[in-house]
């Protein structure tokens, strides 16, 4: 009952991209419960991670003082208690933790240029602390060695949208399904990893839309869909281009709108012919008879929305895969109008913005390249006349693979936790341990955090202000409900106290300052004043002025590339970087689980989501179960070329038979111990959905 709280916080989940706003709900100084908010994409509506996952900030474990490592700790690795860290790290000032960590910095600057060092932000940070970590690493270090977590999710999904729409971001909210006839999920599960929006696919069902659920697992969504194709794993080219041809051949696709609003449809048109579902069956394991159905039902449709997560972009094709999906919705002229559009559903609560902000090695903010004399020009202009590289930098994995071969001395991660998240994860904490100065700012003593030389403690997301961007393009403000514990301080403070030491002169006092000068270098922000997010909590991009709430659906009046057109791009079809073989002749797959979010810092030190999944497991088909000769509960060891790790059994007949499914929240049976870092080579994303493993009871 609200009348037992002493106050009310409005502001944002801190967990996944729907973005749901919520009301913190303050007793005694501290947060009691959580209720959903009146947001534009939840309307109150809340998950079970939103709604009881935010007790992880009053955890035990929260990092409270810096800490620098002894002088006489043991070596580096993964062999620190959180609990009781002394014999690695001894606690420092504030002033001792940051002349140590940029000092350390610097030298490794001066002594091997700038490119000897490079920085990990957070797609969990707000955008203003986005803005100043690429800020900090652009200007301190004059390269573009610096990235992010979008490069492990989104990223060949972006590499598609770039090229061919000319935008990264939604062409439409997924509350626009409201409006449409047929919505095709693909690699996406909901019900998981988006639940509020899944509330909205499943409304849109019950109104009597059509649900098309692609899928190499079962999912939740399944029971409420018209046709759910579960496809062999890594055949989304196979599975889409069948699609395609049938609505060619057919001559089912929308001619006007191809003719006015897109190009090369003609060598498309040709290439696609190739894919009939006859030939395509046999690769993808889906029937011609459904491909066809469900193509025709797509093509004739009013109005149709496509939507997609990772199972299509973690994949070395998968880059590929979304061209596909963007060609089928223009084929169909499903974008620009009311209930069309193409969705890539977003991870993390602020993936879109930290992107959007220039948390990238390629782009700037706004995605303006680094290869533009005009736009390093501007950001030049904004930042006192520094000098920006036009050379893109490194990514996620290439850096960690540069780290490893000692190019890369030293780090400085913001929020991100490689050691965990990364592919091939014993590659990846060799790396961190080679790194001769390593700086990590977090809200726990992370597994990446093992490996630092200096740890700066950081404010979690309900003790700060910040503005962040949901998948739909809504940027909203996040407001503090309590005070940091102990001398945690917002992550935008430390970052501008560690740029002041290398010298950079800022001198923000406060966020809105931050804001301010990152709109004034994104066209995308137009309108969009932080006063005006103070009043109003949530405004969508692209806006056209201070009474326009923004735009749910866009380009309906052409695609901002150079032609005005949006472009159709062939893919073929490519198998996967390594395919089962008599040694490893199941496929491993991983993700996310409803409970657990991500590398599993925050949930699993949340009471209630611990308490509801307490353990690792790996779900398995039952009739793999009794091939493998085990019962659900049962230690098994999955086994790739990597590395092996050992869980218990989950039955779940999602799971397609021969495949193993695990989530890589886990530390102690990390699923990226295992994983191919094989990468797409536009989106330079990792093949997180693909390798081959073998199971055996342990
Ligand atoms: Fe938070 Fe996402 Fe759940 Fe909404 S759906 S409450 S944003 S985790």
């Amino acid at each position: 009952d609200s009348a037992d709280t002493d106050e009310t916080v409005r502001s944002v989940c801190p967990y996944c991209g729907v973005g749901c706003q919520i009301d913190y709900r303050l007793k005694d100084g501290k947060i009691a419960w959580v209720d959903g908010a009146p947001g534009p994409a939840n309307e109150s509506r809340l998950c079970v991670k939103g709604r009881f996952g935010f007790d992880y900030i009053a955890h035990p474990h929260r990092l409270t003082r810096p800490l620098i490592r002894r002088e006489d700790a043991p070596p580096k690795g993964l062999n620190v208690d959180p609990a009781d860290p002394w014999t690695h790290f001894r606690e420092a000032s504030w002033d001792e933790a940051l002349d140590r960590a940029a000092g350390g910095l610097a030298v490794l600057r001066d002594r091997h240029g700038g490119a000897a060092v490079s920085g990990f932000g957070s797609a969990k940070c707000s955008n203003e602390e986005a803005y100043l970590f690429q800020k900090l690493i652009r200007q301190g270090f004059g390269h573009n060695n610096l990235d992010h977590c979008t490069r492990l999710c989104h990223a060949s999904s972006v590499a598609a949208l770039m090229e061919n729409v000319g935008s990264g971001a939604v062409t439409a909210s997924f509350n626009e399904i409201e409006h449409a006839d047929i919505a095709i999920v693909i690699g996406a599960n909901p019900t998981e990893n988006h639940p509020v929006a899944a509330t909205y696919f499943k409304q849109f069902v019950k109104r009597g839309g059509k649900l098309v659920v692609m899928d190499p697992r079962g999912q939740g969504l399944k029971r409420h869909a018209w046709r759910m194709l579960q496809f062999r794993p890594g055949t989304d080219v196979a599975l889409l281009n069948a699609l395609m041809c049938v609505v060619v051949e057919e001559n089912l696709h929308d001619r006007q709108y191809i003719e006015g609003f897109t190009e090369n449809f003609a060598e498309f048109a040709d290439h696609i012919r190739d894919f009939t579902p006859e030939k395509m069956a046999p690769l993808c394991g889906v029937d011609p008879e459904t491909l066809r159905e469900v193509a025709r039902a797509f093509a004739a449709a009013r109005a149709g929305m496509i939507f997609w997560g990772m199972g299509v972009s973690q994949h070395i094709h998968g880059t590929d895969n979304s061209r596909c999906l963007i060609a089928l919705a223009l084929l169909c002229g499903h974008v620009g109008r009311p209930g069309t559009g193409l969705h890539p559903l977003r991870g993390q609560n602020n993936v879109q913005g930290a992107s959007d902000a220039g948390l990238i090695p390629m782009v700037l903010p706004d995605y303006q390249s680094v290869t533009s004399g005009e736009a390093r020009e501007l950001f030049s202009s904004l930042w006192g006349g520094t000098e920006i590289s036009p050379e893109p930098g490194l990514t996620v994995v290439e850096i960690i693979d540069a780290a490893h071969a000692r190019r890369i001395k030293g780090m400085y991660v913001l929020g991100e936790n490689p050691a965990m998240s990364d592919p091939d994860a014993a590659h990846a904490r060799e790396a961190l341990a080679r790194l001769e100065h390593l700086v990590v700012q977090d809200v726990f003593l992370t597994e990446t955090a093992m490996f630092a030389d200096v740890i700066l403690p950081a404010a979690a997301w309900p003790e700060k202000t910040g503005t962040v961007t949901n998948t739909n393009r809504t940027v909203q403000m996040g407001r503090p409900a309590v005070a940091p514990p102990g001398d945690a301080r917002p992550d935008w403070e430390i970052t501008r106290d560690l740029a002041n030491r290398l010298g950079l002169g800022w001198t923000y006092a406060h966020p809105s300052e931050v804001y301010a000068e990152m709109a004034a270098g994104m066209p995308s922000l137009d309108h969009i004043t932080w006063d005006r997010l103070e009043a109003q909590g949530a405004v969508t991009y692209p806006t056209t002025g201070p009474q326009d709430p923004g735009a749910a659906v866009v380009f309906g009046d052409g695609f901002p590339r150079p032609s005005g057109r949006a472009r159709f791009a062939p893919a073929r079809v490519t198998p996967p970087a390594e395919v089962p073989d008599d040694a490893f002749p199941m496929i491993l797959t991983t993700g996310r689980m409803l409970e657990h979010w991500h590398t599993g810092a925050m949930t699993r030190r949340a009471s209630t989501l611990d308490a509801l999944e307490p353990e690792a497991t790996v779900a398995l088909h039952p009739q793999t179960l009794k091939k493998l000769g085990a019962w659900p509960g049962d230690l098994m060891e999955v086994e790739t070329r990597r590395g092996a790790i050992r869980l218990s059994a989950r039955s779940d007949r999602a799971v397609a038979e021969d495949m193993a499914f695990i989530p890589f929240a886990f530390v102690e049976a990390a699923a990226n111990l295992l994983t191919n870092p094989a990468l797409d080579p536009y989106g330079k994303i990792p093949e997180f959905k693909f390798a081959a493993c073998r199971v055996r009871v342990a």
